[in-house]
This record gives structure tokens, C-alpha cells and sequence, in this order.
């Protein structure tokens, strides 16, 4: 096992998962806590990950003026994907059409909940914490990142009485760093653990009836990695599109298997620094955020939800419905949070928004686990895009220097 690169025994324990999960799909369950073991353990750094290099690097940004370009910059990057993402969702849905002709049972009315979302103005002022610890005892990613950032804003401001606290968290986010490392070593494990009981649970019978759901989803979030993030790597970041799929490739099979952008945040930022080359101060602004409000995958399956269900359901969308999606969808996806599920809660206000019956969650609920690894890999790669145009665009040609990517 030595000489294997990680990646390497990742895909051997997807393999190995896959094969034992088929062959003894009862027995398998067994190896469940092997899987809760890695992600509880890639859960627990999260929040003092995310503090300390946040705190380390707005403080060495030096002005405020610069985060807020850094900030504005990735907003505006996240926002345009996201456009992308939902109008291949819709395509995707339109060329599969998943829904004409399918026979199975109406799931029956009032089995789901209507989600209520906030409104805009509670969501933002839901960004300050009343209370920092509860924040991270609570792991709100946007809350922890507003408390870091003011602390990181005012060490600059204070300057020299500050630099003490500044050295303390620079030192702090290599300590938890190097913990991530350590944890990261146990991924092949993690990722067999999590694999194999779900490969034993999905059998054949369940997958089938949907399969092109599965497959719309699957292939557009495939193309849109493959094509817009190459792109945007290559010509907006100026790196090789190669050299950064292989960097993040185990950031991206973790994300696939846990589901969730949050739980894989940390190997993310290790990743993006390490493999790619992204500075420590974008990265851990840039990966946090697009943790928490990009989610290129989720649009992607809002969009071939929408089509499916309304196919389902015999209702047509009309011109203005497919514009009310591709703004609720996109809405959806950065109100989203990073953890597993999140995207088929969401969907309830994407269909009450073109009024399609929110029956269709039910419909799509018996394979969500599968479709969400498929949007959880394209989400985090897509903020990884993300830090790397943010990087290029910031440090110019004194980003990357070093790496061969
Ligand atoms: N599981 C996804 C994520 O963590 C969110 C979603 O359900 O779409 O990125």
C-alpha cells in the first residue's frame, strides 16, 4: 500500500466497495462504522479549520479593500457557473426527458413538507452570529466566516499590538492543517466504509425505474466539470486543467462518498493549497464561501428535477416558468447548505415556485443519496475553480509560482 498514491487507493476502495457491496449486500452494513469513524473525524476540524486560516489570512491581506475584491470577485465567478449549471440542468432534462412515460406510483399527496425559506432579508442578517461559539458549535459555515473575517479586519486595523494573535493563528491553521493531513491518510478506509453499505442498499430494482434521472443528472454534472471548469481553469486561472483535476481528485471522491461540501471542506482547502498551488489566503476565504453558497451540481439536478417532474406530472412549463426556475434554482442552490440532502429540501421551493406538485421530492427521494454524490463532487470542484480564478485575478503572475500546474 505504501508506494500507492492516495488517489490510487481511493479508486481501489471504490472498487473494492462496489464489488463487496453487490456480492454481500446484507453483510456489508458491517463495515458502516468505519465510514462514521473517517467522517466524524473530517467533521471535527471544520470549525477551528475555518477560524484560524481565516483569521490568519484576511489578517496578512493587510486592507480590508482587498476582501472585499476577494469577496466580490468569487461572488460574482460562483453566480456565473451557477447560471451554466442550471441551464445544462434543464437541457439535460429536456434531452433525457425522464418523465414521459414513466410508470410508476404517484407518490401520494401530503407525504412531503413544503419548505419555508426565510426571505432575503433574514437570510443575510442571518449571516452575523449573536453569538460567535454557537456558531461553531452549530458549524453555521457563513456565521463562523463572518466572525473570522471582523477578527482578521481588525488585527490589520490594530496592527502591531495584534501581530502576537495573528502569529497564533497562523500557527493554529498549520497545526489543524496537519491534522487534516493525518486524517486524509485514512480516506481509502472512510470512503469504503461509506461506499459499500450504500452499494449494498441501492439493488438494481431501485435505481432502474429512474435511471435517466440518474443518468441526466450524472452525465450533465460530468460535462460541466469537463467543459466549463476545464475552461475556466485554463483560461481565466491560466493553470493546466489536468494538473488540477489530479490535485483535487481526492477532495472531489471524498465529496462524492460523504455528500456533503462542508464535511469535505477541509481536504478541499488542503488540496487546492497543496496540490494546486491556490495562496492559503484566498483559499481559506474563497473555499469556505463557495462551501456554503456554490453549488453548481445542486443546480444542476434542480434543473433536471423540474423538467422530470413536470413531465411527470403532465404539466408543461411555459417560457416564464423556465426563467422562474433558472432564478429559483439558482437561489436554491446558494441557499443550500453543504451537507448531504440539502438539495432535495430545497427543491420543494423550486416546484411551488412554476407551481408543480411537491409530490414529485417523493418521487426523486428514493434516489437522492445517488444523485447527491454526483452534484456534491461537481460543487466542490467548482470551488476549487473557484479560489483558482480568484487567485489568478488577485496575485497575477505571482500566483502558482512553483507548482507545475
Ligand atoms: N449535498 C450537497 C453538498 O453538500 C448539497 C445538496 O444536497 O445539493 O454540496
Amino acid at each position: 500500500m505504501k508506494k500507492l498514491s492516495l488517489l490510487n487507493q481511493i479508486l481501489i476502495a471504490f472498487a473494492l466497495a462496489i464489488v463487496l457491496g453487490l456480492l454481500f449486500p446484507n453483510a456489508i452494513s458491517a463495515v458502516k462504522p468505519l465510514g462514521d469513524l473517517f467522517l466524524r473525524l473530517i467533521q471535527f476540524i471544520i470549525g477551528p479549520l475555518i477560524v484560524a486560516t481565516l483569521i490568519a489570512g484576511v489578517s496578512s491581506l493587510g486592507n480590508p479593500k482587498k476582501l472585499a475584491k476577494l469577496g466580490s470577485k468569487s461572488i460574482l465567478y460562483f453566480l456565473g457557473t451557477t447560471f451554466f449549471a442550471v441551464t445544462l440542468g434543464l437541457l439535460a432534462g429536456f434531452i433525457f426527458s425522464p418523465g414521459v412515460g414513466l410508470n410508476v406510483a404517484v407518490p401520494e399527496a401530503g407525504s412531503v413538507e413544503v419548505r419555508e425559506t426565510d426571505g432575503v432579508i433574514a437570510t443575510l442578517l442571518n449571516i452575523i452570529p449573536t453569538n460567535p461559539f454557537a456558531a461553531l458549535a452549530e458549524q453555521n459555515i457563513l456565521q463562523i466566516i463572518f466572525f473570522a473575517v471582523a477578527v482578521g479586519i481588525a488585527i490589520t486595523v490594530v496592527g502591531e499590538k495584534a501581530k502576537p494573535v495573528q502569529a497564533f493563528f497562523d500557527g493554529f491553521s498549520t497545526i489543524m492543517f496537519t491534522i487534516t493531513g493525518a486524517i486524509m491518510k485514512l480516506a481509502p478506509i472512510g470512503v469504503f466504509g461509506i461506499m459499500a453499505p450504500i452499494v449494498g442498499d441501492y439493488g438494481l430494482a431501485i435505481l432502474m425505474p429512474l435511471m435517466k434521472v440518474i443518468l441526466a443528472v450524472a452525465l450533465a454534472c460530468i460535462l460541466h466539470v469537463a467543459v466549463i471548469y476545464s475552461l475556466a481553469v485554463k483560461t481565466l486561472g491560466k493553470i493546466s486543467p489536468l494538473q488540477f483535476f489530479k490535485g483535487m481528485a481526492p477532495a472531489a471522491a471524498v465529496a462524492f462518498s460523504t455528500s456533503s461540501s462542508a464535511a469535505t471542506l477541509p481536504l478541499t482547502m488542503k488540496n487546492a493549497t497543496e496540490n494546486v498551488g491556490v495562496s492559503k489566503e484566498t483559499s481559506s476565504f474563497v473555499l469556505p464561501l463557495g462551501a456554503t453558497i456554490n453549488m453548481d451540481g445542486g443546480a444542476i439536478y434542480q434543473g433536471v428535477a423540474v423538467i422530470f417532474i413536470a413531465q411527470f406530472f403532465g404539466h408543461s412549463l411555459s417560457f416564464l416558468d423556465i426563467g422562474i426556475v433558472m432564478l429559483t434554482a439558482t437561489l436554491a442552490s446558494i441557499g443550500a447548505a453543504g451537507v448531504p440532502g440539502a438539495g432535495l429540501i430545497m427543491l420543494t421551493m423550486v416546484l411551488t415556485s412554476v407551481g408543480l406538485p411537491i409530490e414529485g421530492v417523493a418521487l426523486v427521494a428514493a434516489i437522492d443519496r445517488i444523485l447527491d454524490m454526483f452534484r456534491t463532487a461537481t460543487n466542490v470542484l467548482g470551488d476549487a475553480t473557484g479560489s483558482v480564478v480568484v487567485e489568478r485575478s488577485e496575485n497575477k503572475e505571482k500566483a502558482f509560482v512553483g507548482k507545475t500546474a
